[in-house]
């Protein structure tokens, strides 16, 4: 979807379809995440996030947002959402309260959203008030505390650290991508990827090797070897792993903070 730090640009809701029907002959998901960027400055994310559910892909869907934008989400949007994860970052004078009340009043609308994520310790206590505030109104919230973790390193692994961070790291098991055709069993390697081609970089390490071409005639069988293999992937090298990073407060990065950690 859209981010401000790759160059303008919006997911194509035929390619989207085509994967989603493609790599439903292979696979059921409980959830399909919608992230960016930003997923909801995408025009048309109510399509994009019905789809998958349409289809039997999967169970539910969940966006991943700043919350700015569901001040001014549609309601073809809010009868859709299953869960909403929202990133908060305080440091950039965005108006939580503002966003909050909004949630409260289309969780009213709309009670099959189930569950408001939220990522960003140094707000806790701001929000349990909120949580506390809401259900005693009578109204159900699901916060749910965690953690940013420091993925990126500017250096690079040998081998071995990298298959050591790989066997301890939950995202290699949890935590899928699908884009234009491609099954990435980590989101960071589509991230470098896409990143290192931005920047007209070379790429220190084959990313996309990372990855099955879904349309492959052997897609199945390179998706199980994939999904089932013990080694690590090339994006590790310049990982520190989800579960040996360190946890940072969450923060609206700068072009210059993206550049950094090429
Ligand atoms: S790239 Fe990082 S997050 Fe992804 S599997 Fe490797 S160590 Fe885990």
């Amino acid at each position: 979807m859209a981010s401000p730090y790759f160059q303008p640009s919006y997911s194509d809701f035929e390619t989207f379809k085509r994967d989603c029907d493609k790599l439903s002959e292979f696979y059921k998901l409980y959830a399909a995440r919608f992230t960016g960027g930003e997923a909801l400055l995408h025009p048309d994310i109510a399509k994009f996030i019905r789809y998958p559910k349409e289809i039997g892909l999967a169970e539910k869907n969940c966006v991943i947002t700043n919350g700015i934008s569901l001040l001014s989400a549609k309601d073809d949007f809010w009868e859709a959402v299953d869960y909403i994860h929202l990133s908060v970052y305080d440091d950039t004078g965005i108006n939580y309260q503002k966003i909050f009340d909004k949630i409260d009043e289309k969780i009213n609308q709309y009670p099959h959203i189930e569950m408001l994520e939220v990522t960003k310790p140094e707000v806790i206590r701001k929000l349990a008030g909120y949580k506390a505030d809401v259900e005693s109104k009578g109204a159900e919230v699901n916060l749910t505390f965690g953690t940013f973790k420091k993925l990126y390193s500017t250096t690079v692994k040998s081998d071995e650290e990298a298959q050591n961070i790989y066997d301890k790291c939950w995202m290699k098991d949890s935590t899928f991508a699908v884009h234009e055709g491609k099954f990435y069993k980590c989101p960071i390697s589509l991230i470098k990827s896409k990143l290192y081609r931005q920047e007209n970089l070379s790429m220190p390490f084959d990313f996309d090797s990372d990855a099955v071409d879904l349309f492959d005639v052997n897609a199945q069988e390179n998706l199980d070897r994939l999904l089932n293999s013990t080694n690590f992937l090339q994006a590790c090298k310049t990982c520190n792993g989800y579960n040996t990073a360190i946890d940072e407060p969450q923060s609206q990065l700068k072009v210059i903070d993206i550049k950094d950690v090429l």
